[in-house]
């Protein structure tokens, strides 16, 4: 590999840079970005080779296209690349949700190659100066099947996030989002909500549930401090699998709130009994650990 772009320099694209640059030491890394702050202290930091704010003719040289940004630039960013000749370049993203993204490059990037991409990694941070190049060393990346990519193409994706230390499995959009709506979707959106309804108390119990947070609320509100501009696109682009799963959430804690009202303790007991399984499930499949 000697020559990639990579559009979107925050959290993901900084660390992707990082870890490219250690393991393909003769790479030049091309940047591109809308933010100037962001594109200095990528500059301070020796992330890349070139730095520029808009997409120009020079991205045709790169044989991958690493596309980092949130969801929502991504119109304007395919609407750019299908002007340009890309006829020998790999385009792919890192994006949360893919039946959207595939519905959009299938619009846009017709007769160019695009191999949609996630990696199950990443932290509440955001920007450069967060990224580290170990940050997807022993996480899943997921790439897609989709009608802009064969098998090959595929493959020389995976094997480059398969040299950066990932383990590496492919599956259709439709399974990606509806694993990732109950994985990680839902999840952010509850921590969300939970830490808005706290926010939301009269100010002198806030200060007392700040003081007395215990693990369980810590840990909702380092999520709930994820970047609002990536989640809301994510929640957005990921609606039908989003919806769906909220429904059955909905439907399964009024049958909690019943069983409180009811004073069903059997109920109560066998719920979190069974869910104290999945628990040791993740933990005798060392998955309990980053
Ligand atoms: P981030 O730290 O906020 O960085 C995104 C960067 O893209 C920012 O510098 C942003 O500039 C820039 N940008 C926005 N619109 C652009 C455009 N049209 N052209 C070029 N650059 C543009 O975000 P991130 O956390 O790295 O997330 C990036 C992507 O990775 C998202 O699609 C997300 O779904 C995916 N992802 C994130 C994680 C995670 O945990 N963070 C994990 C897996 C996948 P501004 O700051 O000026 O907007």
């Amino acid at each position: 590999m000697n020559n990639i772009t990579i559009i979107g320099i925050g959290l993901i694209g900084s660390s992707l840079a990082r870890a490219i640059r250690h393991n393909y030491s003769k790479v030049l890394i091309n940047f591109i970005d809308v933010s100037e702050d962001n594109l200095k202290k990528s500059k301070s930091l020796s992330l890349a080779d070139s730095y520029n704010t808009k997409i120009n003719s020079d991205v045709e040289k790169s044989e991958f296209i690493f596309i980092c940004t949130p969801i929502s630039a991504y119109k304007n960013i395919f609407d750019d690349l299908s002007k340009l000749n890309l006829d020998q370049t790999i385009i792919t993203d890192v994006g949360s949700s893919k039946v959207e993204v595939i519905k959009l490059a299938n619009e846009f990037l017709k007769n160019k190659v695009f191999v949609p991409g996630h990696p199950i990694a990443g932290t509440e941070k955001s920007g450069p100066e967060n990224g580290f190049k170990d940050l997807f060393k022993n996480k899943w990346f997921i790439s897609n099947t989709c009608e802009l990519c064969d098998e090959t193409h595929i493959k020389k994706v995976n094997d480059i996030w398969k040299n950066l230390g990932s383990k590496i499995e492919t599956m259709n959009s439709k399974d990606h989002d509806s694993i990732m709506a109950i994985t990680s979707h839902i999840p952010h959106l509850i921590a969300y909500n939970i830490v808005g309804t706290a926010s939301e108390l009269e100010d002198d119990i806030k200060s007392e549930v700040i003081k007395f947070s215990a693990s369980g609320f810590r840990d909702f509100t380092r999520i709930a401090s994820s970047d609002p501009t990536m989640w809301r696109d994510i929640m957005l682009s990921n609606k039908t699998e989003i919806i769906s799963l909220l429904e059955k959430f909905n439907s399964d804690l009024s049958k909690i709130l019943d069983a409180i009202k009811n004073n069903d303790g059997k109920f109560l007991f066998e719920k979190f009994k069974k869910t104290k399984e999945i628990r040791e499930k993740i933990i005798e499949a060392g998955l309990d650990k980053n």
